[in-house]
């Protein structure tokens, strides 16, 4: 018979408590990752119904109620956040309590698509053209001056391709400006590239980084359906160019955490397109194909462990579940396959899961993702 006082609840070895702002699938996979480790999870959320509900104490409420601030605020470790718009504010009333990373000045500066680029500038990473649209006569200015096509984009509070109109030609500047919901906007050139790609790196709190290989993405409608992993056709010079980029953000931020860093490969370059100062979904196949995974590493930058090796095993891909659940039998039925699903309902177009795959080479991971993509009816 089991001795019962091992049934007593756990005395954790390091009872690290990690709050964590937003209880979405990110939140819910940093938790998955870190319990393992001996973290604890506490979760500020306004969903009554979150990903994270299983995974550790959720305290329900807005990000910029002061109450419901305060008592996430209590006791914790350390915090972060798993999703980007989460007011800057908030994490600034509880830094004075407990460490925030990623520090909450590269939250400020990514939520606005303006000071995004202004800080690219800054700091000689090169970027799509763009012109700020305050006014409708700015407007026809940036057009005169990028050309078309081009894309408008609400300078705050845009993801998933939301919040961004196509303006093929000049004929379509009234109804993209008078449906895009009026300025602060963004005019940015529209950019022919080869193919997009991103990069994830982690720096710890003693400013170790360790990247992750380059990351090739597809996006339809402005959101990500798939990723490969490692890119191919990189050169090591290449993979060097990408980090070179990535590691001024960090320094620059003196950044803690994990960040993405989207990139748009041109015939003139790699052109920055955006930067996620979290995890990152084109960064789930490290789940299931990289030595340890950003979530893990996320979590020991934050709380000041060594960091990981970010190297990649075998060849992955990464199929986002968008809409609907898939046939789980069917999915587990197939070699190299790992389902993560987020305990969401299905509506249209909600990222509901994903599935990694993984193979020993580029070409048993292509036909491995063409039978998935059979059973997921998308072939
Ligand atoms: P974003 O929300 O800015 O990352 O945009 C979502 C997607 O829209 C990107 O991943 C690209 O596929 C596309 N996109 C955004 N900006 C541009 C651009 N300036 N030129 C061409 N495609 C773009």
């Amino acid at each position: 018979m089991s001795d019962p006082s091992d049934r007593s609840p756990a005395r954790s070895v390091t009872s690290q408590v990690v709050g964590v702002l937003g209880g979405g699938q990110l939140g819910r996979m940093l938790a998955l990752a870190g319990i393992p480790l001996g973290f604890r999870f506490r979760f500020l959320e306004p969903n009554p119904e979150p990903s994270v509900r299983d995974l550790g104490e959720v305290v329900q409420g807005s990000y910029d109620d002061p109450a419901a601030l305060e008592s996430f605020g209590a006791g914790l470790d350390v915090a972060t956040y798993e999703f980007e718009n989460v007011p800057a504010d908030a994490l600034r009333r509880l830094e004075p309590r407990v460490p925030v990373f990623p520090p909450p000045g590269i939250l400020a500066l990514t939520q606005d698509r303006l000071s995004e680029k202004e800080g690219f500038d800054r700091l000689g990473i090169p970027t799509t053209s763009y012109r700020p649209v305050d006014v409708r006569s700015d407007l026809e200015r940036g057009l005169d001056e990028l050309g078309v096509p081009a894309i408008l984009k609400t300078r705050r509070f845009g993801y998933d391709g939301k919040g961004q109109i196509l303006i093929r030609d000049r004929a379509e500047a009234d109804s993209a400006w008078s449906r895009i919901g009026g300025p602060p906007l963004l005019l940015e050139g529209f950019v022919r590239f080869r193919r997009e790609l991103s990069l994830i790196a982690a720096r710890g709190r003693d400013g170790t980084t360790v990247m992750y290989p380059l990351v090739e993405n597809r996006h339809e409608e402005g959101i990500l359906v798939l990723s490969r992993a490692p890119a191919q056709n990189v050169s090591p010079a290449f993979q060097g160019e990408a980090e070179a980029l990535a590691l001024r953000l960090l320094e620059d931020q003196s950044y803690v955490g994990v960040l993405a860093l989207e990139l748009f490969d041109t015939e003139d370059g790699l052109l920055a397109n955006e930067v996620a100062p979290r995890v990152h979904n084109s960064g789930h196949w490290t789940q299931n194909g990289a030595k340890i995974c950003q979530f893990e590493n996320h979590l020991r930058a934050i709380s000041g462990l060594p960091l990981g090796s970010a190297a990649a095993e075998g060849f992955s891909g990464m199929v986002n579940l968008l809409g609907k659940l898939p046939d789980r039998a069917g999915v587990l039925a197939l070699s190299g396959t790992h389902l993560h699903l987020y305990g969401k309902s299905p509506r249209p177009g909600r990222k509901l899961g994903h599935i990694n795959v993984r193979g020993s080479s580029p070409g048993e991971l292509e036909s491995r993702l063409g039978s998935l993509l059979e059973v997921l009816g998308e072939k």
